[in-house]
């Protein structure tokens, strides 16, 4: 029984992380970090099974990792729109001043990490974005946040950590069901780059939620950091991949 404490557990990948490793309650006793009580309600109906918390405030990651085997990193800085779509112009976004990807993905990814240390914890699953091998990146424009950059600090941070890790880069999220693609790993955003078969870089939340359980059981997920997309469900020749243990053996360590 692994003791697992899932943080951005509110959010859209988090929440169904969540929700998945509580269906596994022979295996998991997961515990969600969040900041919102009354987005946990209304997400999961009661607060039950949560910590509240800030990842901006040490003390309160430290007493929620405590006892814990595992720690599943699920937040991110969330630009808001300012400005709708008008007169041909696309919508404006920004980040809040104490919302900057630098505050929230840099120095509240490191938080976590340092309290993980700390409490001894044994794995980290980090969940990252494809497109950070590219400084000029559409993201990193967004209200002057550099989201992509101060991501990937973060994970050479985890890296150097000592900790076992296991980076995830998804490419494009979409709601749409799990389970149903075959998922393909690649490294230094190759896959979007060059993707086979000029297919979108995208991938279901869903299967993202799959990939990070698996890695949580698979010993071959540690000490990796891999992009991932999926094929389209109606790709010719597209195996859905069911053996995670074959996927993560595919990926290398280091960034
Ligand atoms: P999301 O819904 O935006 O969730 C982000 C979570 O971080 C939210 O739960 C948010 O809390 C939480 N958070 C932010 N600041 C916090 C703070 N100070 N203290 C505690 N929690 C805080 O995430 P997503 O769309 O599922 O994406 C998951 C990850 O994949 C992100 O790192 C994202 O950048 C990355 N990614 C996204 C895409 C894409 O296409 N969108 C592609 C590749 C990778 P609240 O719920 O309270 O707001």
């Amino acid at each position: 029984m692994k003791r697992i404490l899932v943080t951005g557990a509110t959010g859209k990948t988090g929440s169904l992380v969540l929700k998945q490793l509580r269906k596994q309650s022979d295996r998991f006793e997961a515990i969600g970090f969040a900041r919102s009580p009354a987005k946990i309600t209304e997400l999961f109906g009661s607060t039950a099974g949560f910590i509240v918390g800030d990842i901006t405030d040490k003390s309160s990651l430290e007493s929620a990792i405590k006892g814990c085997d595992a720690l599943v990193i699920l937040t991110s800085a969330v630009p808001q729109m300012i400005a709708p779509p008008s007169d041909g112009k696309p919508p404006q976004f920004a980040y809040p001043p104490d919302g900057m990807p630098e505050i929230i993905d840099y120095q509240g990814q490191k938080n976590q990490i340092d309290a993980a240390l700390q409490a001894g914890i044994e794995h980290i699953v980090l969940m990252g974005s494809m497109g950070g091998t590219n400084p000029n990146h559409i993201l990193n424009k967004i209200g002057n946040g550099n989201i992509l950059i101060w991501k990937r600090k973060a994970e050479q941070y985890l890296i150097d950590s000592g900790i076992d890790y296991t980076i995830i880069r998804a490419g494009g999220l979409i709601d749409e069901l799990g389970g149903n693609r075959e998922l393909l790993i690649g490294k230094d955003d190759l896959l979007s780059t060059n993707p086979p078969d000029g297919i979108s870089p995208i991938i279901p939340r869903e299967d993202v939620a799959l990939v990070i359980i698996n890695a949580l059981i698979e010993a071959n997920a540690r000490n990796k950091a891999f992009d991932i997309i999926s094929k389209p469900e109606d790709a010719p020749n597209a195996t859905v991949t069911k053996n995670f243990a074959s996927l993560f053996a595919q990926a290398t360590g280091g960034m």
